[in-house]
C-alpha cells in the first residue's frame, strides 16, 4: 500500500452498557470533590511524577469517572502521593484523597 505519511487511529468507542458505574459512586461518597472538577489541567501540568513518567492525573480522573477502570491499578501507582497538584487545583479538589480512594477502591474490589 503507498504510504500517504500518515495512519488512521484504530476505532475507540466506549460502550457504558459494559462499563460498571458502581466505582464511581464509591469514589463519590469517599470523596465529593471528585463532581467539581471542571478538567483544567492545572494538576497535570504540575504533577511531579508527570516530569518523570507518561502519568497523566486528569485522565485518570477522566477514565475512573467513564467505569473504564482496567488499567488503572497499574497507572495509579506511577503517583508519589506529593500533593502538588492539589495545591494548584482552583476548585479545591482533594486529589490525594481522590488518589488514594481510587487505590481503595481498585483494590478491595479487585477490579
Ligand atoms: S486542577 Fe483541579 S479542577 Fe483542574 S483538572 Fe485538576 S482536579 Fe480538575
Ligand atoms: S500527588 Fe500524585 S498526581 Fe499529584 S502532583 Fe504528586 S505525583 Fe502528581
Amino acid at each position: 500500500m503507498k504510504d500517504f505519511g500518515y495512519t488512521i487511529n484504530p476505532d475507540r468507542q466506549i460502550n457504558y452498557d459494559q462499563n460498571s458505574k458502581e466505582p464511581v459512586y464509591w469514589l463519590e461518597t469517599m470523596e465529593p470533590s471528585v463532581n467539581i472538577c471542571i478538567s483544567c489541567g492545572g494538576c497535570t501540568a504540575t504533577c511531579s511524577a508527570r516530569q518523570f513518567t507518561d502519568f497523566n492525573i486528569r485522565k485518570v480522573h477522566t477514565l475512573m469517572m467513564r467505569g473504564e477502570t482496567h488499567s488503572l491499578k497499574k497507572e495509579i501507582k506511577k503517583c508519589m502521593l506529593c500533593g502538588k497538584c492539589q495545591t494548584v487545583c482552583p476548585r479545591g479538589v482533594n486529589l490525594r484523597n481522590l488518589i488514594l480512594s481510587i487505590h481503595k477502591i481498585l483494590e478491595f474490589n479487585n477490579l
